[in-house]
């Protein structure tokens, strides 16, 4: 499997560009292609797809973690070149999108065979967990309900091998100890110091960058 992350607020590779958001795609073989989240503009996700050839009619499902437009800003411009994505939104996103399928998630539900939405947590974010070999990998959009508590509820799925996503001001970082990889994004304040603290299992998340963890 394959997670690339299209929109950061850093940049992994020269030819992409970088605005304040996150948005990544994870390919399993033989299941469609999901976009997590979408960045803050069309034009940045679309100009950073397309340097990664990735074809936004070729993804499959479109989950977004929470209404942050940050998350969110991108959303129209997949949808005027993608007609047939299923969408997973939280429950409480109030957002009409006429002749799709939108999915209001509100418990942990399962999008594909390898990838689980926690749920809505706190009202506010959902998060993903995806089946790897290694374990479950954890893909978060900003974390506002909080790392302990995404972690928890995606732990429910197995045991845990890693975290990419944004993790906002989360500081309670022995939490992370036992995982094997650890990629903080977009708004994680703290991300000199995770470095500092888990130079191993640390990876530094950027616009490009492509992570690709046994299936
Ligand atoms: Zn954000
Ligand atoms: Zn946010």
């Amino acid at each position: 499997m394959k997670v690339t992350v299209v929109y950061d607020d850093c940049l992994s590779k020269p030819a992409m560009k970088t605005g304040w958001g996150f948005s990544c795609l994870i390919e399993i073989e033989s299941q469609p292609p999901l976009l997590f989240d979408t960045g803050a503009d069309g034009a940045t996700l679309l100009h950073n797809m397309k340097q990664l050839n990735i074809d936004p009619d070729n993804i499959g499902v479109i989950a977004l973690s929470h209404s942050h437009s940050d998350h969110t800003g991108g959303l129209l411009a997949i949808l005027e070149r993608n007609r047939h994505a299923e969408i997973y939104i939280p429950a409480s996103v109030m957002v009409e999108l006429p002749g799709r399928k939108v999915i209001r998630v509100s418990q942990p539900t399962p999008i594909t065979k390898a990838i689980f939405s926690t749920g809505e947590l706190k009202g506010v974010e959902q998060s993903l967990a995806v089946r790897a070999k290694s374990g479950i990998l954890v893909i978060t959009g900003c974390s506002h309900p909080g790392v302990g508590v995404i972690l928890d509820v995606a732990s429910l799925q197995g045991e845990l091998c890693g975290i990419i996503g944004g993790l906002h001001g989360f500081r309670n970082f022995e939490k992370l100890r036992d995982l094997s990889l650890i990629c903080p994004c977009h708004c994680t304040q703290h991300k000199y110091k995770l470095q500092e603290l888990f130079p191993e299992q640390y990876v530094m998340c950027g616009a490009g960058l492509e992570l690709e963890l046994l299936s």
